[in-house]
């Protein structure tokens, strides 16, 4: 059977077909500028990648552009074949802690959440009901970012602010990144051959957070109520004294929506280095002796390097650290730096098994104390998988 595992935004929608249960990719793409104009989506199929401008008047427009591409290329004889649809929800709040059913009261649910996702939340219920309408007979179900943070405890989601915040105001951390998070320490369990373990899992990407997980379960994650928390990422502050927000705020006159876009938009490692929030243009400021990219990268490692040692504390001790996503995956030296800093716990890196880019693989020394491993996630694969196995069971 085929399951599309898609991925709805405002004027966007991302979308990965898999045959299930062998989790072949079949088709993937992206429909982009859609309502707004010049739009156009690309596509890869059988190999071959191809960019078509068209006109995408809407979400709906796209899944019938999308079923008739399956159907043009062979890849589906009926609409039929296609048993489930898994939708990728931002924000699922303290409701949702795990993959569901797209019924009508699950999408007013993931609405009621839109002020904690204002952008994202209501782009994702246009995608459900787009879908919905295009593919009547397929399961549609939405897998949330935040679903595997849930297993938390008071004492890590919440914060120390008045508790009527969190009482009036759902003021408390819900993390993200939590299928990239989940698919990776199911993945890390598989290579370990048990699933009684403590990982330190590092999507670090444009955006990042690292988490802690025992036994397949979060324990701790470094993202908050909104992704700029933990880490310092491209271009998100991460953690930081609170009162700088209000006094900067206070010296400037500036609105809190221009503090929140430099908090998102123009902070991290952009705005410490004032060249840009790509990894490699910093790797490339290094090597031209850019003394603000080596700055940037030195508080970048340090904060990952904190947090890693902050949750081992934390887990008691750590089975395996993961790296994922764009750095964590191709960045050879941010994470020959983060190991580096981590010797102190007996982590020894593998200089030459480091030397690689996107593969899943040890790179730390047999003697290391803790192993490392670079796994490249697969957050559409894991919504495929959920949305297979609720297909199973409906
Ligand atoms: P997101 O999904 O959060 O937008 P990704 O996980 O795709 O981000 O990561 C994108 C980032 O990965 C880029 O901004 C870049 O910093 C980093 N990246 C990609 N390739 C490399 C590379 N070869 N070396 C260093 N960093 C890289």
């Amino acid at each position: 059977m085929i399951i599309l595992a898609v991925n709805a935004g405002s004027s966007s929608l991302k979308f990965t077909g898999f045959e299930m249960p062998s989790e072949d990719v079949l088709i993937s793409g992206v429909f982009e500028r859609i309502g707004i104009g010049n739009s156009f989506y690309t596509i890869k199929l059988n190999g071959e990648k191809k960019k078509k401008e068209v006109d995408l008047p809407n979400h709906k427009v796209a899944f019938e552009i999308l079923i008739k591409e399956l159907i043009d290329n062979k890849i589906v004889e009926s609409l039929d074949e296609i048993k489930g649809v898994g939708h990728r929800i931002v924000q699922g709040g303290a409701y949702f802690d795990k993959t569901e059913i797209a019924t009508a009261e699950v999408i007013e649910k993931i609405d009621e959440l839109s002020s904690l996702a204002p952008l994202h939340n209501p782009a994702a219920i246009v995608g459900i009901k787009a879908a919905k309408e295009v593919m009547p007979k397929a399961l549609q179900t939405v897998v949330f970012d935040t679903a595997f943070h849930q297993t938390m405890k008071e004492t890590e989601y919440m914060y120390a602010v008045p508790y009527s915040w969190y009482k009036d105001y759902q003021v408390r951390k819900y993390g993200a990144h939590g299928t990239s998070h989940k698919y990776v320490s199911q993945r890390m369990n598989e290579i370990l051959g048990r699933y009684d373990t403590k990982l330190i899992t590092c999507h670090i990407g444009n955006g990042a957070s690292i988490s802690a997980v025992k036994n397949g379960k979060c324990v701790d994650t470094s993202m908050g109520l909104t992704p700029n928390a933990g880490l310092i990422m491209g271009s998100r502050c991460g953690d930081m004294d609170a009162t700088v927000v209000t006094y900067v705020m206070e010296k400037t006159g500036m609105s809190p929506k221009e503090m929140d876009t430099i908090l998102n938009k123009q902070s991290g490692l952009l705005g410490i280095s004032g060249v840009s929030s790509d990894s490699r243009d910093i790797e490339e400021g290094i090597n031209s002796g850019n003394e603000r990219c080596k700055l940037a990268q030195d508080m970048y490692v340090k904060r990952i390097v904190e947090y890693i040692s902050k949750y081992y504390v934390l887990l008691e001790g750590c089975d395996a650290i993961v790296f994922t996503a764009g750095v964590g995956e191709n960045s050879i030296m941010t994470r020959k730096q983060i190991l580096d800093k981590l010797g102190v716990l007996g982590i020894k890196v593998d200089e030459e098994a480091n030397n690689v880019r996107g593969i899943e693989r040890k790179i730390t020394t047999d003697d290391s104390k803790i192993p490392a491993y670079i796994i490249p996630t697969n957050e559409e694969l894991m919504i495929a998988k959920d949305t297979y196995s609720l297909v199973l069971q409906d």
